[in-house]
């Protein structure tokens, strides 16, 4: 049996937040995860650390604010997984006229408080950034937002947990959780048994967390999530411009085309009222056409159907409201504690931007239960890997250790690990101390490091979520896999 402070459910980027944030904080935690970390909705993501342009039409200032705010921190905290991004947001007299976008990105630049990011810029109609676009589009705004390896980020977090004393347990699909008075009693049956005692539960299991709690508490939960679907394609790059193209439509809605690991755009996304398995989620036909139509109102060289490589579909948990348009339902997050006996904390909704400051006021929230909470650190202290003052000077310094290693594969590294690459390659000499390729530029100590060091048990843990092989494997079906 082992006591602990807090039981984390769920492996998403809110659950491995807080339990970072947690066990920075003194607390003793362990995280459960029935599948894979970050197997659901966070590797389902647009992977845009943004404000939302489109919150901020819909008015919800405080949140665009506070996920400006967290950009920012991220771009310090995490300067692999997290990249600078340039979009061209192209009007015309139909959809969007100029000066609506003028108003919204000089309001986005302010609420962004100095950042370090460019301000916006008109963009002339003859600039090279417009090429590939339709001579209906009259003019364009620029601005600068972020990119993110959303799965990422979730393993970042869990390691920062781990760092800090936290446990952290993926596929555990069976366990049973029962209240006993002040605490709760939680006996996992397989992979290993195992007792827990815990004081508080944080229930952070995105999609299914009415589920899990009524399944908790053994009561019908007076909260109701909105779920809603939303689905990319990935398709061949088809402009050479190094920015994202924001495309407003005419139903108000935003669709991104976004330049995804060099050779590729993503395509995305879609708002759809979803009520069947979250883990089932996949495209539909009217997505796929609504998408491509999105960008053939755009783009000279729009692609079409037989081009799509790939595509991927998560489902948005929203705090319910009588919203009938799955675009206007709001995305803030609400986080509902009940203090009945033994105490659980629900997170509902929540972006992958806002991990962070949610996982901070999360564990403000259960205070009053750990007289022994210490100040958060989190917003000063970098995710693991992502102590780098200057990524130039990073860079300079992995070229010149690992010179035995691929360009290719050391910018991967550099990315996927930042300064953890000293611990995948430590004692590494030569090329063939990394082992046989196992598929695309993995190699066999990657698997063994991946597997050791990152909670790695399948095949798509690892060419998935902690690195983005996947998609190199599905083009070349040479490979193997
Ligand atoms: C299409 C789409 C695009 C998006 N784009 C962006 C974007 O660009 N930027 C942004 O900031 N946000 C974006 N979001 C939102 C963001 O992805 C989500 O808010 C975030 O990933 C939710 O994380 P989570 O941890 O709450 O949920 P999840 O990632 O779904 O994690 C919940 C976890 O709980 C586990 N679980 C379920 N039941 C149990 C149980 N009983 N016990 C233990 N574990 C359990 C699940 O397996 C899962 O791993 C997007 C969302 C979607 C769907």
């Amino acid at each position: 049996m082992i006591k602990v402070d807090l039981v984390v459910l769920g492996g998403g980027i809110n659950g491995t937040a807080i339990a970072r944030e947690a066990a920075e904080r003194g607390l003793s935690v362990v995280l459960l995860e029935t599948h894979d970390l970050a197997s659901a909705t966070s590797s389902a993501s647009s992977k845009l650390i943004h404000g939302g342009l489109r919150y901020l039409a819909q008015g919800h200032l405080h949140l665009v604010r506070e996920s400006l705010q967290e950009r920012e921190r991220l771009l310090r905290h995490a300067p692999h997984l997290v990249k600078p991004l340039s979009f061209v947001m192209p009007t015309n007299q139909y959809d969007v006229k100029d000066w609506q976008v003028g108003v919204g990105l000089w309001l986005y630049d302010h609420l962004a408080n100095r950042g370090t990011l460019h301000k916006s810029v008109r963009v002339a109609r003859k600039d090279k950034l417009l090429q590939p676009l339709l001579p209906t589009v009259t003019s364009a705004r620029r601005y600068q937002d972020c990119w993110g390896d959303d799965a990422r980020l979730v393993i970042s977090n869990a390691l920062a947990a781990q760092a800090r004393g936290a446990t952290i347990y993926n596929y555990v699909s069976d366990y049973q959780i029962k209240r006993q008075d002040t605490h709760w009693q939680i006996t996992i049956a397989a992979p290993n048994t195992l007792q827990i005692q815990a004081k508080l539960v944080v229930n952070a299991t995105g999609p299914w967390a009415i589920q899990a709690l009524e399944q908790v508490t053994g009561n019908t939960s007076p909260y109701r999530l909105s779920w809603v679907k939303g689905s990319h394609l990935v398709v061949p790059r088809f402009y050479e411009q190094d920015v994202a193209y924001t495309l407003p439509q005419s139903d108000g809605r935003i669709v991104f085309v976004i330049p995804y690991l060099e050779r590729y755009c993503m395509i995305g996304t879609t708002d759809i009222h979803y009520h069947a398995d979250p883990r089932q989620a996949h495209l539909d036909r009217q997505e796929q056409d609504y998408l491509l139509t999105a960008v053939s109102r755009y783009f000279q060289q729009a692609p079409h159907a037989s081009q799509i490589l790939w595509h991927f579909s998560g489902v948005r948990a929203l705090v319910a409201d009588k919203q009938d348009n799955p675009s206007k339902t709001s995305r803030e997050y609400q986080l509902v504690l009940d203090t009945q006996a033994a105490p659980i904390l629900s997170v509902f909704g929540g972006k992958l931007t806002t991990h962070r400051s949610l996982a901070e006021k999360a564990v403000n929230q259960c205070k009053s239960f750990f007289p022994q909470l210490q100040a958060s650190i989190s917003a000063c202290t970098p995710l693991p890997g992502g102590d780098i003052q200057d990524w130039l000077h990073f860079e300079a310094q992995c070229i010149e250790q690992y010179p035995f290693i691929p360009r290719p594969t050391l910018q991967r590294y550099m990315h996927t690990y930042g300064t953890r690459i000293q611990h995948l390659l430590h004692c590494k000499y030569r090329l063939e101390d990394l082992g046989a390729i196992v598929t695309a530029d993995l190699y066999q100590h990657e698997v063994d490091f991946l597997r050791k060091t990152e909670w790695a048990k399948t095949d798509e843990d690892i060419l998935w979520r902690r690195t983005k092989l996947g998609l190199s494997c599905l083009m070349s079906p040479s490979l193997p896999f």
